[in-house]
């Protein structure tokens, strides 16, 4: 445990960033048939509502990457067992149905807009996968903002980045910072890539452009912070009950991707749940789930 810039008699710097588990929704939303139709991208608000209640009971901080940064300045501790809440596209109902229950829990989260802002929709979605949804407006980013909440950049209009030319890529990724920071008038250090599709290339635009974090989907090393520039993140999908969020969230990561991979095991012992907080060696992880969703 690192002990540097002792003050008021406690250590800063202290914390495992290792711990830190990176969760990721889209919408959340208050019509049944959304959640129920597409429940890789759409979580009812109730359902939302109970993972906040899991995460408070089982003794979770929601952070920010900004408050990650501070911890590795030296500046700030991790708390125990801390976790990212991050939502993709900035979607309206981040605003109006994920925000109200956060605040309720007193959590804050990062969302991850376009900086686009004459995108008023997100024409991305395509109707067969998802319909388009109203995206925040400027003034709600920057109510968010206020509240403690990080904005992070997710492109300029949500193109696949590796399939642009360099000049495109460039733009979408430097571009975007610039503008979501003149909105928000503050450092914008963190970055989500469309799709979770991301190259060499990319991951060092970021590095060029200024960011500090580059959020993948599904890969990335299982080790938070390993590659700063692809974090992997943990989708939670709609009718995930208690257990498999215990799954997704106490266990460490190299045994969530390894269960899932392996899912026909069939679980006996709640006891392996509870071990997530203890040093577990992680098995290593095996790629095999759908890369191909939407982020
Ligand atoms: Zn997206």
């Amino acid at each position: 445990m690192n002990h540097k810039g002792a003050t008021n008699g406690r250590s800063l710097s202290e914390g495992n960033p290792q711990k830190i588990r990176v969760l990721m929704y889209h919408r959340i939303v208050d019509a049944i048939g959304l959640s129920i139709g597409y429940p890789r991208q759409c979580l009812h608000v109730n359902e939302f509502r109970r993972h906040l209640t899991f995460l408070e009971r089982w003794g979770f901080t929601a952070i920010t990457f900004e408050d990650y940064r501070l911890f590795q300045a030296g500046e700030l501790n991790l708390p125990k067992k801390p976790v990212i809440l991050t939502f993709d596209d900035g979607y309206q109902d981040t605003y109006e149905l994920a925000f109200p229950v956060l605040r309720e829990f007193g959590m804050r989260a990062v969302v991850f807009v376009v900086g686009d802002r004459g995108l008023k929709e997100s024409v991305w979605d395509q109707p067969a996968i998802l319909p388009t949804a109203p995206l925040m407006t400027g003034e709600q980013i920057l109510e968010l903002h206020r509240a403690g909440f990080e904005i992070g950049s997710h492109s300029l209009t949500h193109e696949r980045l590796p399939s642009l030319s360099r000049e495109k890529a460039w733009e979408e990724i430097s571009r975007s910072r610039e503008l979501l920071e003149i909105l928000l008038n503050a450092p914008v250090l963190s970055f989500a890539f469309p799709y979770g599709e991301s190259n060499e290339t990319t991951k060092k635009m970021l590095l060029d452009a200024g960011y500090t974090i580059g959020c993948a989907t599904y890969t990335g090393p299982p080790t938070f912070g390993s590659d700063p520039f692809e974090i992997r993140r943990t989708l939670v999908p709609s009718a995930t009950e208690t257990f498999g969020m215990g799954v997704r969230t106490l266990l460490p990561f190299g045994y969530y991707s390894w269960l899932r991979w392996k899912a026909k095991v069939v679980f006996t012992n709640a006891r392996m749940m509870a071990s997530g907080d203890g040093e577990v060696e992680a098995e290593p992880v095996l790629e095999g789930v759908n890369l191909a969703e939407k982020s």
